[in-house]
């Protein structure tokens, strides 16, 4: 299945798009969640705010669907600025980052979503631009070519990206501020699940909200997809409010488990029992086994599977836990259980 077809996917679709922009969160008190770190961010924005200057740049790093497109809209408005976003590969040249960065106002945010995915001729050039506003362009080709200098408006770069651990130490060094978005609890999701169904015009049933919270996979992004899908499955059904009932039997209808889980995530959990004794498996060879892109793997199946403990990954490659193998229903072989004793005397997440 490929991810964009995904239900619970991290990744935006484009169904997704049309309601966003409404359901997106415009202030800071209406951002649910993230504990510290939003906290922090607060006193940033505050303090950014009360000496006019642009704020320090900013890195929020984590998996699709956490909110880094919504914190980045939200810093620009606390802060009274203008909003520019774009995209790592979209700015394929020098010249177009150029263009994009002198035709910002004084103390603009620029956004950067995928920053790892920039080309290193264009992070050359921004090095400068974050650090001293400065643009450092050639001018022509050959022995007529020259450099020339151009004084920027003061700006704020927000950068995102889901894989933090691609990003070159240069870059990542010049984010003054770098947040981790973490995965929401149930409690949070449901209190977003609530605001989302008041502008949905939906009657929803406290407990219809945090059945629906508990299997988004900790993801506001997933939360909303299966809040909709629930909606059209109640509404042909003609249930006028969403009960813990109706949400738990539309949601098996969409095959998302009692615990968040889908069919992709069953089939990796699976490849790695029935073929590896639940490894461990480098991540290459899953992704051949399972004809999935190895970054789909890692950005947006993993960190949850690893997250609810049923994955762990290991120097040594990707292995299942007890709990994946009590998820799957299994015994593990006795090479499996060595294994896992082995392991519980060591670090996760080395690799
Ligand atoms: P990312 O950029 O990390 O992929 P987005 O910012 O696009 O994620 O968020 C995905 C969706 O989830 C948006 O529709 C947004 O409204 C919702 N969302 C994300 N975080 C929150 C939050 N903390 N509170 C309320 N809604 C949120």
């Amino acid at each position: 299945m490929s991810d964009d077809h995904r239900l619970s996917s991290g990744h935006q679709i484009e169904e997704h798009e049309a309601h966003d922009h409404a359901l997106r969160p415009k202030r800071l008190d209406d951002f649910i969640g993230q504990g510290v770190g939003r906290q922090n961010l607060e006193m940033f924005i505050a303090a950014a705010r009360g000496r006019t200057e642009a704020m320090d740049h900013i890195l929020l790093h984590g998996p699709p669907g956490l909110g880094k497109t919504t914190m980045a809209q939200i810093i620009s408005g606390e802060l009274g600025v203008g909003f520019r976003a774009t995209s790592g590969p979209v700015i394929a040249r020098a010249g177009d980052l150029a263009s994009l960065l002198t035709n910002l106002a004084p103390n603009d945010v620029l956004f950067i979503d995928e920053i790892h995915r920039l080309n290193p001729a264009v992070e050359e050039v921004l090095y400068p631009a974050m650090e001293d506003f400065q643009l450092d362009l050639m001018i022509g080709e050959g022995p007529s070519a020259r450099s020339v200098r151009i004084d920027l408006p003061p700006f704020t770069l927000v950068g995102a990206t889901t894989r933090a651990g691609l990003l070159t130490t240069p870059l990542r060094d010049r984010f003054g501020i770098q947040m981790r978005m973490q995965f929401y609890t149930a409690e949070e999701l449901s209190v977003i699940l609530q605001a989302q169904a008041v502008k949905l015009n939906l009657v929803m049933a406290e407990d219809g909200a945090l059945e629906i919270a508990r299997r988004a996979r900790g993801t506001p992004r997933i939360a909303g997809r299966l809040l909709r899908r629930v909606r059209d499955i109640a509404s042909v059904e003609g249930a006028a409010v969403i009960t813990a009932e109706v949400a738990d039997k539309a949601l098996l209808r969409l095959d998302v488990d009692a615990t968040g889980l889908d069919q992709m995530d069953r089939r990796y959990l699976s490849a790695l029992a029935d073929n590896y004794g639940g490894g461990p498996v480098g991540v290459e060879t899953l992704a051949a086994v399972l004809a999935e892109q190895r970054d789909m793997l890692e950005e947006v199946i993993e960190p949850y599977l690893m997250q609810t403990g049923l994955l762990m990954r290991t120097p040594r490659g990707r292995c299942l836990s007890r709990t994946g193998w009590d998820y799957l229903g299994l015994t593990p072989p006795p090479t499996a259980s060595v294994q896992l004793d082995l392991l519980s005397h060591q670090d996760e997440d080395t690799v």
